[in-house]
């Protein structure tokens, strides 16, 4: 009888939890073999993973989950590469035509993501502001989402910008008001390139952008040493 009242109580919980919760209890689709993959991508080219330095060889690449200099202090990809959907690396390689005419260039953190790796990094996060919920995945998860910056292609350095990548602050915002007029100047220049290319910047990332028409692509679960 103790064992009854006890399942009820559990089943209560958990249905008062899913209707008070943001996210709606819908079961999470994720593609995680390499045919499902494949045979999406034959329905529809634009699913192709890219590989962004084979669509794009002048652009700079700095893996950050690839080494241990990241926020979980540890290598999470074996491979030290960046992939996004077709249309997406479509726009990066516009941005990066339209840069390198004034002597710059992008530099990418990060773009595909795993969904293995969106779990790990919610379970380490400390501040769950700045990393995805599982529940819902991430859209570099879609691989429609890449982390960014600009270099200067003469000296091949970064140019100022108001934080570090993956610093979790306030000033990492994209709208962040008390940053200096140049750092301002080449956030704004930034973001408004991006978005002239179909490339929305996060609000709380100024490095972080998605691409418009995310919603039409699955969750993916395939590692980099499969594409
Ligand atoms: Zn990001």
């Amino acid at each position: 009888m103790k064992f009854n009242i006890f399942v009820l109580f559990l089943f209560v919980s958990f249905s008062g939890f899913a209707q008070t919760s943001p996210i709606k209890p819908k079961k999470l689709v994720v593609i995680n073999s390499y045919s499902q993959y494949l045979s999406s991508v034959k329905s529809n080219p634009n699913n192709e993973l890219i590989e962004i330095k084979k669509a794009i060889p002048t652009i700079k690449l700095d893996i950050r989950y690839a080494t241990k200099n990241n926020f979980m202090k540890q290598v999470m990809y074996g491979q030290a590469r960046a992939f996004a959907r077709k249309p997406v690396v479509e726009s990066l390689k516009k941005v990066q035509s339209e840069l390198n005419k004034k002597g710059l260039g992008l530099k990418i953190f990060d773009g595909y993501r795993p969904y293995a790796i969106t779990v790990a990094f919610y379970k380490k996060a400390s501040d769950k502001n700045f990393v995805a919920n599982p529940k819902q995945g991430s859209k570099h998860n879609r691989g429609c989402a890449v982390d960014l910056t600009i270099i200067n292609l003469k000296t091949g350095k970064e140019i100022p910008m108001p934080t570090p990548y993956d610093s979790f602050s306030a000033a990492a915002a994209a709208n962040y008001p008390n940053v200096s007029a140049e750092v301002k100047k080449n956030r704004d220049f930034f973001i408004s390139l991006m978005r002239k290319h179909k490339l929305n910047v996060l609000e709380n990332e100024w490095w972080h952008y998605d691409f418009q028409g995310w919603q039409n692509y699955a969750l993916m679960d395939i590692p980099f040493e499969k594409l």
